[in-house]
């Protein structure tokens, strides 16, 4: 398998403070790599430095094929590359499907401009997003709450949310920063098996940062521990399960 991401000694420092220090790792394409370290470690800010949010000091990333850190941040979701985000970011007013509908916009970007204009040629096009928004609500297991306000959801189920916004893009390359934050146990294993599918059945590359260590440890074929911006192992769940050195700096604390 060709490597989905490649990063190349990326450094991020915020006035003296080496947030991410001279960090390289691979993510094979289809996999599903785990991003793990204690809080600090510099997890959001690989995640902004690899979505173009914030700009690396140093470093080379090639994802999909292409030069990363030389790619316009508005073209990313084009190229299949998206993100969730710790922190949300929903129109928490509008709907659920109509949130999702939203992140069909990547794919259908000239449908989506002529629809804001008011073009009546354009009401294919949404229909088709809401088709698709449809679609991926109910994969993930959420067509109840589809006409609910996001903002009346719990935590947990807006995490969905924006996970399923995330999939219509037609992501090949997805990160994500602690999906399963505020996700009760049931709801986190079931993140889980739509993980491991996004893998295996859709061919999504998957980078996961994520605290709750039993999801990561079943939804991830690889795992990179991060500490105080550098990376102190890599391996398989088992591997890392078993590495005194993850034990004393993160596992065992
Ligand atoms: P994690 O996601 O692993 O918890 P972060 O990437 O959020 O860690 O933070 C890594 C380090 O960088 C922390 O010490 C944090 O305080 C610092 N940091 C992150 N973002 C900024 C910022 N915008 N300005 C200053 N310091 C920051
Ligand atoms: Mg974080």
């Amino acid at each position: 398998m060709p490597d989905a991401l490649a990063v190349q000694g990326l450094s991020m420092s915020f006035s003296g403070l080496k947030a991410v220090d001279d960090l390289s790792f691979r993510v094979a394409q289809g996999s599903v790599c785990g991003l793990i370290g204690p809080n600090g470690a510099g997890k959001s800010t690989i995640l902004n430095c690899l979505t173009r949010i914030t700009t690396p000091d140093a470093g080379h990333v090639e994802a999909l094929g292409f030069d990363l850190l030389a790619e316009p941040i508005h073209r990313l979701p084009e190229r299949g590359v998206m993100r969730t985000f710790q922190n949300l970011e929903l129109f928490t007013d509008l709907s659920a499907v109509d949130n999702v509908a939203m992140g069909c916009a990547a794919r259908l970007r000239a449908g989506w401009t002529a629809e804001l204009l008011g073009l009546p040629a354009s009401r294919r096009a949404t229909r088709a997003a809401y088709a698709t928004a449809d679609a991926a609500l109910a994969e993930l297991g959420l067509s109840e709450i589809r006409d609910r306000r996001v903002a009346d959801l719990p935590f947990g189920t807006q995490k969905q949310v924006e996970l399923a916004r995330a999939l219509v893009a037609e992501p090949r390359l997805l990160m994500m920063d602690e999906p399963a934050a505020g996700m009760n146990h049931t709801e986190s294993t079931e993140l889980g098996r739509v993980i491991r599918r996004l893998g295996a059945e859709h061919g999504i590359t998957i980078l996961l940062v994520e605290h709750d260590m039993g999801l990561v440890m079943s939804a991830c074929d690889r795992i990179i521990v991060v500490v105080q911006g550098r990376l102190i192992a890599e391996g398989t769940p088992q591997e890392i399960r078993a590495n005194h050195k993850v034990i004393e700096a993160y596992l065992g604390e």
